[in-house]
């Protein structure tokens, strides 16, 4: 048995210059359709029972679509009319408090405003003055330009998160009204009643937070508000899964995948990239998952995956 899992994000047909790289809705059926040739989709109630101990041979493909972005409903008629199942793993605080997480503000500043302009604007807030970059920054971002370097290790390693928050919600103020954005960006509650009802729903976080830099008391605070929205709109016992924001090494914890077992899912999923064996059944709180532009008929052309 394998078992691949693919992920995405936003599926639309605008494109960007920076920020936010969606597959299209053809690109989507085409990737589909190329899955198709290799494995079988599953729905995530199947993969609770494989992981229960229901296991047969062939290979297998779960889509998930993370963050509870509207456009993913549009994504999923695309689905149904294929005969396609999905897991759907939603954020809430956005839909609940019409709030915009910080990873969407910046996704959303990046693909309105050069990267150019937005070190400047750093620059007229703070000292950059005395940044040191380090001299592999070129291969530590190989297919940036040199301005999109700069700030893109800026705002991973010289910020402190506390810093990034407050710069990314001082930009995304000058660009967006936050409101309107997060009605017009993510799914609202009788779209939850819909995946809820094809049992289709899974927990991405409350705030949207890298929960293994968080405190256990944080992680389950995060983890609990997040299940306790879906369950009162998307319907009880139908969260059979968890998928770890952000999904990397830095976001992801052994307690973390221990505290999402104690919660009674069937698995969580990770950004760790592969494909999954029989054996990572032993860790069903840490299975891999690849992105869709590594997956077979993704965008980087790769076969890795087309077993
Ligand atoms: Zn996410």
């Amino acid at each position: 048995m394998k078992l691949l899992i693919v992920n995405f994000h936003y599926i639309r047909d605008e494109t960007y210059e920076g920020g936010i790289y969606p597959r299209t809705f053809s690109e989507l059926s085409d990737q589909v359709d190329a899955l198709s040739r290799h494995y079988e989709f599953i729905a995530p109630a199947e993969l609770a029972s494989m992981v229960a101990g229901d296991r047969k041979g062939g290979n297998f493909c779960l889509l998930t679509f993370d963050d509870g972005l509207k456009e993913q409903m549009a994504a999923l008629e695309l689905l149904q009319r294929k005969g396609v199942p999905a897991a759907f793993y939603v954020t809430t605080a956005p839909i609940r408090d019409n709030t915009v997480a910080d990873v969407h503000k910046l996704h959303h500043i990046r693909s309105t405003v050069p990267d150019a302009h937005l070190y400047d604007f750093i620059g007229t807030r703070m000292d950059l003055s005395k940044v040191v970059y380090p001299e592999n920054i070129d291969s530590l971002y190989r297919y940036d330009p040199p301005e999109s370097k700069r700030l893109k290790y800026l705002l991973n390693f010289i910020l402190t998160a506390a810093e990034k928050d407050r710069i990314v919600g001082m930009l995304f103020d000058e660009v967006a009204d936050e409101e309107a954005y997060s009605k017009s960006l993510y799914m609202n509650t009788d779209d939850l009643r819909k995946l809820g009802s094809l049992d289709y729903l899974g927990v991405h976080g409350d705030a949207h937070l890298p929960l293994a830099t968080l405190s256990e008391d944080g992680i389950r605070q995060d983890t609990e508000a997040c299940m306790s929205f879906l369950q009162e709109h998307g319907g009880r016992n139908s969260l059979h899964s968890i998928s770890y924001p952000f999904g990397g090494p830095k976001a992801v914890s052994q307690t973390v995948a221990d505290i999402s077992a104690g919660y009674g899912f069937s698995f969580g999923l990770t950004m760790f990239r592969g494909i999954n064996e029989i054996s990572d059944f032993d860790t069903p709180f840490l299975l891999k998952r690849v992105d869709t532009n590594d997956a077979p008929g993704g965008k980087s052309g790769s076969t890795e995956y087309c077993i």
